[in-house]
């Protein structure tokens, strides 16, 4: 059981989601290796206070909250948090990663580093707006779509998917693209979810010509969202002039990319890195109206089948593995 110190507060974790970048740190892949081995997992994570550490003002024991996974210092004198963009701070530490994160019973938080849950917010949901802000930064930050435009997501993962259902919410109509692995679980997903969904590959027809027979015209804006240097180069010929790139995956090798094809059609090629605290709270509200269909992305596993969510993340088994981190789950166990 930790303490929380100054300005800290003990949360008993309620449910805590299982992210692609666990499962690459767990399983050291290339750009992972250095991520330090003694710090508990888990940056996606709900809990309800138990005990506050001293100098803690505006949070009381039974507070329900969600934790912000990157954290910057949040200091006026920062150029970085001090305009909205904390997940670039030169000081920031991830929790999960740098710190003990919340794939546990109980977690010690920094107070500036939760986030009030509303009154009857479910504690599972809110477990997914540190992914849904991501989504949200990206399609609502930098992409910004809009109505009536057609917007393609490349990466069926969960932040892909996440992205489509925020684009889709801005108005836009957005079709979802995978590769034929993905038509096991995540493409159907999608469509199960009311997208229309592409499968592109080497033996398949391209994107750009996909788009110009189902719709006849090429995309106003691409959220690349697989990582996967194809699909980066894909997009390329895929969005109109004056449309939009928005990056967020992330590549384990460097992209071969056309820049001139992007400058002629003067393209913008723009990138999304996490989520600022606005994000969160957009992320929170959209969970607690029920404009993300939770029960289709996700599956939860108790804390003691840690290790099936995450075989079950690595074999794309499942969308989004969610531990519930308290035995009888955390509604009746605590307080
Ligand atoms: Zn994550
Ligand atoms: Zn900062």
């Amino acid at each position: 059981m930790p303490s929380p110190g100054p300005d800290e507060v003990l949360l008993a974790v309620s449910h805590c989601g299982v992210c692609g970048s666990d499962l690459h740190a767990f399983l050291n892949h290339r750009g992972y290796e250095g991520f330090p081995e003694q710090f508990t997992f888990g940056h996606e994570f709900s809990g309800i206070i138990q005990k506050i550490g001293s100098g803690v003002s505006g949070w009381r024991v039974g507070d329900r909250t969600v934790v912000v996974s990157v954290q910057g210092c949040l200091e006026k004198s920062c150029p970085y948090c001090s305009i909205g963009f904390s997940q670039l701070c030169r000081s920031r530490k991830i929790i999960g990663i740098h710190l003990d994160g919340g794939m546990a019973e109980y977690s010690v938080v920094n107070e500036k580093y939760l986030i009030r849950l509303p009154e009857g917010m479910d504690m599972m949901a809110a477990a997914l707006a540190e992914p849904l802000s991501v989504a949200d930064h990206c399609v609502s930050d930098c992409a910004k779509t809009g109505k009536g435009e057609l917007v393609v997501v490349s990466g069926p993962g969960i932040i892909g998917i996440l992205c489509a259902l925020v684009a889709r919410l801005s108005g836009a109509e957005v079709v979802v693209v995978g590769t034929k692995t993905d038509n096991h679980l995540r493409l159907p997903v999608a469509r199960k979810i009311g997208f229309e969904t592409f499968v592109t590959g080497p033996e398949k027809r391209t994107l750009a010509q996909q788009l110009k027979e189902r719709f006849g015209r090429l995309a106003n804006q691409h959220i690349e969202a697989s990582g996967a240097p194809a699909a980066m180069i894909s997009a390329t010929d895929a969005v109109r002039p004056l449309g939009n790139i928005t990056v967020v995956g992330l590549y384990a090798d460097d992209v071969p990319l056309s820049l001139t094809k992007l400058v002629r059609n003067q393209i913008n090629l723009k990138t999304s890195y996490v989520s600022d605290i606005p994000n969160y709270q957009r992320a929170i509200q959209m969970l607690h109206r029920g404009d993300i269909p939770i029960a289709e992305l996700v599956r939860t596993y108790s804390l003691k089948e840690g290790l099936t969510a995450f075989a079950d993340a690595e074999k794309q088994a499942v969308l989004k593995p969610i531990l519930v981190c308290q035995e009888n789950n955390c509604q009746s166990n605590i307080q």
